[in-house]
């Protein structure tokens, strides 16, 4: 497994070579601390049929608010490279954040898409995803894989990248990933560590939550916003602090008060704060 860090040019002699050669690079861009819900990311891709799997884990500054967890977030490197090599990964891209981020290169480009950038977690989350489509966009343009995967548990944050590939005719094909769980439900993520262990049970009431609204669903004459709102209340009163828990289309993200499985397809998401770790999950209906 080739591992680059603090310098491009080798890196992109390699993936040269890859594309010259007919490989088919699959990536998965992360910010480290590994779990199965990444190593799945990296399983799904050889499935779809990459020859050559590209891993980028770099902790992104520009998509943390100041009063986030960016210092805070667990990095455990040496780990992650030990998983990677198992999973047979070819190459590791960890770059340090001055090579992302060179201060020689003053004036910062920011790629926009306001109306769903600022809904759901851009609400609470303001510059998030400008960060986030930033520093995909730097990864593609310096790895050029033919196909990326990402997880459906940041669902939005697919959504933002498939309208900029399709935006900017990148020459990507995207493929989202499902999410994978703890036995008891909750979803894998880096940051279920800054849950306590009762806090950790109690988390994964949110995905019981969703399949309860999905459940309702299919029972006759049932209101999708009463089932929504009862859900809400009953998470808000065992302590978690719902931001949203909405009912949008799949395919965009559109809000619907309605649920009409034969017009649309739809998809519920969640995020809440248990104490201070903000959960974010989700159900396609
Ligand atoms: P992160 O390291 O949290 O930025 O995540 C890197 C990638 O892994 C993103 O595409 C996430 O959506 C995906 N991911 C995170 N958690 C999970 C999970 N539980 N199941 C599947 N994919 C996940």
């Amino acid at each position: 497994m080739q591992i680059f860090s603090d310098n491009i040019d080798p890196l992109r002699a390699q993936i040269a070579q890859w594309k010259n050669d007919r490989d088919i690079i699959g990536f998965a861009p992360t910010m480290g601390n590994l779990h199965d819900g990444h190593l799945s990311l990296v399983r799904n891709l050889k499935k779809n049929g990459a020859t050559k799997i590209i891993v980028s884990i770099f902790v992104n500054p520009r998509q943390f608010g100041p009063t986030e967890d960016f210092n805070q977030y667990p990095r455990t490197l040496k780990n992650d490279l030990e998983l990677l090599e198992k999973e047979g990964v070819d190459l590791v891209f960890c770059p340090d954040v001055n090579l992302m981020y060179p201060s020689h290169i003053s004036s910062e480009i920011t790629i926009n898409n306001p109306k769903l950038m600022n809904d759901l977690c851009g609400v609470k989350r303001p510059g998030h995803f400008n960060g986030v489509l930033l520093v995909v966009n730097k990864l593609f343009n310096i790895l050029r894989p033919d196909i990326a995967i990402f997880g459906q548990k940041d669902y939005q944050q697919f959504i933002l990248i498939k309208n900029m590939v399709a935006n900017l005719f990148m020459e990507v094909n995207l493929i989202l990933s499902p999410i994978i769980r703890e036995n008891n439900g909750l979803a894998l993520s880096s940051r279920n560590s800054y849950l306590s262990y009762e806090n950790k049970m109690l988390a994964s009431k949110i995905y019981t939550s969703l399949l309860k609204i999905k459940d309702n669903l299919c029972k006759k004459n049932s209101d999708i916003s009463q089932s929504i709102r009862r859900e809400i209340d009953r998470l808000n009163s065992i302590g978690f602090e719902v931001e949203y828990l909405e009912l949008r289309t799949l395919n965009n993200l559109e809000i619907c008060n309605e649920y009409q499985p034969g017009k649309d397809k739809y998809i519920l998401l969640i995020a809440s704060k248990l104490g201070r770790t903000r959960l974010i999950d989700n159900l396609i209906l």
